[in-house]
């Protein structure tokens, strides 16, 4: 078939050979049709091409949206509660993560995933680990600080202590007019005793006084090394004479350990001691020291094996402690 255009009157002839009896078959198109024809089928494709263009614009949006802007954007929040340190919020999976996507937003988000559970448990062990040190040093604190509160060698409290002690009780005392007592100890003839015993059996029976008046006082009360062979104790609470009665327990406690001491005045270890109640003539410690100082000393004066307290009338008396006490 052949196409031939004719100008003349704008028409297309199609023609073709009939075999046989050798005719020509002419169709003839007026160009007008043909062009017709042309645009309506030039305008279904560009009409078609168009909607394919939206709805392949539609399922890329689509696809970036599922595959790439959500994902991100869970990312991007996530992302946010690290960054605020909510490590836990991300490893416990209360902040979604698309870690089932296949591509390369899912590794992203596996990787961000795993990094975080590996913080959020170095941060879990570093925590425990700091909880644990703080509360070993806590102890260590409070172990270093009772040791540097007490006596090396017999085990009560020391000078220190008693130093701390004495201002706050004192000041207590001050403002509440609450009572203090002090008894002031001291262990008598002791040289003689070293040089007659030797120093070990010195240091047992410093040992066995401290512990016995310990085991004497109460509870609340407390008994310290103020130096050397002397001690001292703090009667908290209760009345002056019930204080009284608990210092001369104390006397009566070491004198019936009947500790061997030939040498001694008594054949036995004894303590001589002054007591002092804090009154209002005390303008501060040193006065309350000072004061049990003097009432001890008269106890040594007056012979040892003594125990001297200020009267209520701020004078002083003194208890003899003899063999039938
Ligand atoms: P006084 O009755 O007048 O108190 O006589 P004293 O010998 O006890 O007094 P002095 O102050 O002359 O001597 C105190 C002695 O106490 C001398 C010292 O070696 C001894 N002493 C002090 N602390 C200790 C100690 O920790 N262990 C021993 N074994 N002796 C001590
Ligand atoms: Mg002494
Ligand atoms: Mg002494």
């Amino acid at each position: 078939v052949s196409l031939v255009r004719n100008t003349v009157d704008d028409t297309w002839l199609a023609v073709s050979e009939l075999k046989g009896p050798n005719w020509w078959f002419v169709s003839v198109y007026p160009e007008s049709l043909i062009a017709a024809t042309a645009n309506q089928t030039a305008a279904a494709v560009l009409s078609t091409g168009i909607a394919l263009l939206f709805l392949l614009i539609g399922i890329i949006g689509f696809i970036i949206r599922r595959d790439a802007e959500r994902p991100l954007e869970q990312l991007r929040e996530a992302a946010q509660h690290v960054q605020r340190g909510d490590y836990a919020a991300v490893a416990e999976g209360r902040v979604n993560l698309p870690r089932e996507l296949g591509n390369e937003v899912g590794m992203l988000a596996n990787t961000f995933y795993d990094m975080t559970v590996s913080i959020r448990d170095t941060q879990m062990t570093l925590e425990q680990t700091v909880a644990d040190r703080t509360r070993e040093l806590k102890q260590a604190n409070a172990s270093l600080r009772e040791l540097s509160l007490h006596d090396g060698l017999l085990g009560i409290h020391n000078r220190r202590a008693f130093d701390q002690d004495l201002l706050r009780v004192f000041t207590k005392a001050r403002l509440s007019h609450g009572n203090l007592h002090l008894m002031l100890i001291d262990v008598d003839q002791f040289k003689l005793f070293n040089d007659s015993y030797g120093h070990i059996r010195g240091d047992q029976t410093l040992r066995k006084i401290a512990e016995t008046i310990s085991d004497t006082i109460r509870n609340e009360d407390r008994v310290y090394r103020y130096g050397g062979e002397e001690l001292a104790v703090f009667f908290n609470r209760g009345s002056v004479e019930s204080v009284e009665r608990a210092a001369e327990r104390v006397m009566a406690a070491v004198r019936n350990l009947a500790i061997e001491f030939a040498e001694s005045d008594h054949g036995i270890i004894t303590i001589s001691a002054g007591l002092v109640h804090c009154h209002a003539g005390h303008t501060g410690v040193d006065d309350v020291v000072a004061e049990a100082d003097k009432l001890l000393y008269e106890s040594k004066n007056k012979g040892r094996n003594l125990l001297t307290f200020a009267k209520k009338n701020w004078g002083a008396e003194t208890v003899g402690f003899n063999d039938s006490a």
